[in-house]
């Protein structure tokens, strides 16, 4: 059984108020891999790049229990890229430059060795994309998260209703939760997007936690107070790879473990941030996940009596 993870791989340059960085490492199928492997060691991934993407990184991906099989290397291409620009609250940016480059005519193709799909990741991509590699699939995988950002909603509204009818969580943004259900109050957009098909709902807020829904009940988990945040760059593509890397784990999708896989989701955020781009995935011991994660039970935990 294994863990399909699909979405970009890519080449990013970012700029904070803490500093620029030229062209580096990322995409959000990285972000979810790395960080996803903490807790499952069998990942495949499904995605593109072009030549002038580094063999370096491709190792650094499979030292992190990535499978390469499905990832295609288009010879004379370039690599998708994104530039960002983030604003001094650091919870909001601005996409600078999205170049689609290999993404334009990717076709996904879902290797033979990967059937074996218990957990799909369907990382942010074109939901046209998303849906085929879903059909590819001889058996529907036990669970199917998506995730995906208001460039899709956008640019392909439609394809994207249609990928959402067959998912079990969506997770995406405050914005882009009211964005796509045209409400304000996220109780009644969480409500209305799940009438969309999603059975779960996670709306992530940045430094004030995310919220998980489903049709009858909400749980809250906030982030851990830190006192840098260098670079929000993947938080979310790595909350949802500790999400569905515990999931996986664990083989239980049940609301209640799904609350304990949003807080371990949480504290993988949390080290994100810590540097820019992937650096602080790329040499995380199990000792210091172990322990954030343990910073965020205390956090939250507290006694009440009422007279
Ligand atoms: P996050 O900060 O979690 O939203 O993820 C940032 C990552 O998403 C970056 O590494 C980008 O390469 C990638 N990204 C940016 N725009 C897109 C897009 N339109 N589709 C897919 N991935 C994107």
């Amino acid at each position: 059984m294994s863990l399909l993870v699909v979405g970009t791989v890519a080449f990013d340059a970012i700029e904070t108020p803490f500093g620029k960085t030229n062209k580096i490492v990322g995409g959000a199928a990285t972000y979810i891999g790395m960080s996803a492997s903490k807790f499952y060691d069998h990942i495949n991934l499904v995605s593109v790049v072009g030549n002038d993407f580094p063999k370096s990184a491709i190792e650094m991906m499979q030292n992190h229990h990535m499978d390469m099989e499905g990832l295609q290397i288009k010879q004379g291409e370039k690599t998708f890229f994104w530039a960002g620009k983030y604003h001094n609250d650091m919870n909001t940016r601005d996409t600078l430059e999205t170049q689609l480059n290999v993404l334009e005519t990717f076709d996904p193709k879902v290797p033979e060795s990967y059937q074996d799909c218990e957990c799909l990741m369907l990382g942010n991509l074109m939901p046209a994309i998303q849906k085929k590699v879903l059909s590819q699939l001889t058996e529907r995988p036990k669970i199917i998260v998506l995730d995906t950002m208001n460039f899709w909603m956008d640019n392909c509204l439609e394809d994207l209703m249609e990928a959402l009818k067959n998912v079990d969580v969506l997770t995406i943004n405050d914005e882009e939760a009211r964005q796509l259900s045209g409400e304000y109050s996220l109780v009644k957009a969480a409500r209305k997007i799940l009438s969309f098909g999603p059975k779960h709902l996670i709306i992530k807020k940045g430094e004030h936690g995310a919220l998980l829904f489903n049709h009858d009940e909400v749980f809250f988990a906030p982030a851990l107070p830190l006192e840098d945040v260098f670079d929000p760059t993947g938080a979310g593509d790595t909350f949802a790879g500790g999400f569905i890397g515990h999931l996986c784990a664990t083989k239980d999708y049940s609301f209640q473990n799904m609350k304990t896989a949003v807080i371990i989701g949480s504290a993988m955020a949390s080290f994100c941030v810590e540097k820019f781009g992937t650096e602080r995935l790329e040499n995380l011991s199990d000792e210091a996940v172990e322990q954030r994660i343990q910073e965020f039970v205390k956090l939250v935990q507290f006694d009440i009596s009422l007279k």
